[in-house]
């Protein structure tokens, strides 16, 4: 087992690897950017060190300055947490360059999932169905049209190093192609340095489904069942739950059995996420994550498992202590994520945290690094809690969120708490009939 891990994140997640390693009896080491040296993260870690100044740039995705806080503090291992170099390859391999374990899967399959053209192919080899498209990049406008005329409009071109829907824009007909061509383009350049686009066939109503699966080092894979994350607000997550209230039984296990069958073939280590599009009964793979995700305790919440210390036990060499059959889905768990933003506008609003009252008892988790006198720096992210309930049934987690959201104080900032008390009464959401576009719908983005 390790002494120490150093955490390479900061906010709530940096305190969720936190508690995972102290419940395990590990030290843990934070980084800390100068804007956040009063931050929760940087206080109950064992030490810390300053690796640079505000911009993210320079210190959360300062591969160096982290190395060698690792170094200098001797920890024997780097969790990257979500986010910042949580999927960069490079940084995985400097990381066991310098002898240290890197709490995740290999370089190589970091690599392989980062690129999407690569992780499509990867996807197909493995038997994984996928939404119907180009094979490789696409490189002109004519390119696009031809290909979109073979396989029907609508269509959409998105970014080969895509993340976060950036780069990626809906042609509804041939005369739209250029602009859309183009605008993806200059957003794929600016975002990620690299303007390489492919195409996909875009599906109307789908919903968001994606496989939560744990991998050791010995060829023993399972799969948490899924979880729905369908709510989404300019391709980025609001609300998620598990499980989905859009399958059955069967439809679980097919999914949840080809995951497995894949990742097993792929000899794919550690914690993971297989997303899907789900249409009309059929699953269409668009990526893999290889890293914790944001809305993993959904799936804690109903497996009763910790996916961090699990993380962390598989990256030690040990095999993990279940099989498949040990995985029994009980009850139901929704997470809403908590953005310091207004809840009409959506315009970031970081600020001071005069007063802070999280809600608790029975199913209520609330994993978050405010505290009351909190001043938020506004460099990074703006999400600033989880809220996840669960519950024996998906009416049960509903009347819990309800009475949980109304419970939670947050002052000196906006927060975009009203907008999951707005969503969670709207009849759609309570009888779980949603897609993709729905929520934008519901807050007047589309019509
Ligand atoms: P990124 O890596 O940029 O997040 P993804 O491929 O994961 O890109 O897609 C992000 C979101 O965009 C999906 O959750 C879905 O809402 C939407 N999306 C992606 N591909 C399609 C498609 N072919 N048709 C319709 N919507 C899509």
């Amino acid at each position: 087992m390790f002494d120490k891990v150093l955490i390479a994140n900061r906010g709530e997640i940096a305190l969720r690897i936190h508690r995972a390693c102290h419940e395990m009896g590990i030290q843990t080491v934070a980084v800390h950017s100068t804007a956040d040296a009063n931050a929760m993260h940087v206080r109950l870690a064992d030490e810390s060190v300053c690796i640079g100044p505000p911009q993210a740039s320079q210190s959360y995705l300062n591969m160096a300055a982290i190395i060698s806080a690792a170094t200098i503090t001797g920890a024997n291992a780097v969790h990257p947490g979500y986010g910042f170099l949580s999927e960069n390859a490079k940084f995985a391999e400097m990381v066991e360059d310098h002898g240290l374990t890197f709490i995740g899967p290999t370089p190589e399959h970091i690599r392989m999932m980062g690129d999407k053209i690569v992780a499509k192919q990867t996807a197909e080899q493995l038997g994984l169905p996928l939404v119907p498209g180009s094979s490789g990049a696409v490189s002109s406008v004519a390119e696009v049209k031809a290909l979109a005329a073979k396989i029907g409009f609508p269509v959409l071109i998105k970014a080969v190093a895509g993340g976060g829907g950036r780069g990626m824009k809906g042609i509804a007909s041939a005369d739209q192609a250029e602009e859309a061509f183009n605008l993806a383009q200059a957003e794929a350049k600016a975002a990620f340095g690299n303007d390489s686009l492919y195409l996909e066939k875009y599906l109307g109503h789908p919903r968001h489904i994606e496989i939560q699966v744990l991998a050791d080092n010995h060829g023993n894979v399972v799969h948490l069942g899924e979880r729905d994350c369908s709510l989404q607000r300019r391709h980025q997550k609001v609300l998620e739950e598990a499980p989905s209230p859009a399958l059955n039984e069967s439809q679980r296990r097919r999914i949840g059995g080809q995951v497995t069958a894949a990742m097993r073939k792929l000899g794919y280590r550690g914690v993971g996420t297989v997303e899907f599009l789900f249409q009309d009964g059929e699953f269409y793979f668009i990526e893999m994550n290889t890293r914790l995700q944001v809305e993993h305790p959904v799936t804690e919440a109903i497996t009763r498992l910790d996916l961090v210390r699990e993380q962390i036990r598989v990256a030690t060499g040990a095999p993990l202590g279940l099989v498949q059959d040990d995985i029994v889905l009980r009850g139901h768990a929704i997470e809403c994520r908590i953005n310091a933003e207004n809840a009409e506008t959506f315009v970031p609003c970081p600020g001071r945290i005069t007063d802070y009252h999280p809600p608790g008892g029975l199913g209520v988790r609330v994993d978050s690094a405010l505290y009351s006198g909190y001043t938020m720096p506004p460099y990074y992210d703006s999400m600033v809690a989880k809220l996840v309930v669960s519950g024996t049934s998906r009416n049960e987690c509903l009347m819990r969120l309800r009475r949980s959201l109304e419970e939670y104080v947050i002052g000196g900032i906006d927060t975009t708490i009203p907008l999951h008390q707005k969503l969670i009464a709207h009849p759609d959401f309570i009888d779980g009939n949603y897609d993709i576009n729905w929520l934008e719908r519901f807050v007047g983005l589309k019509t």
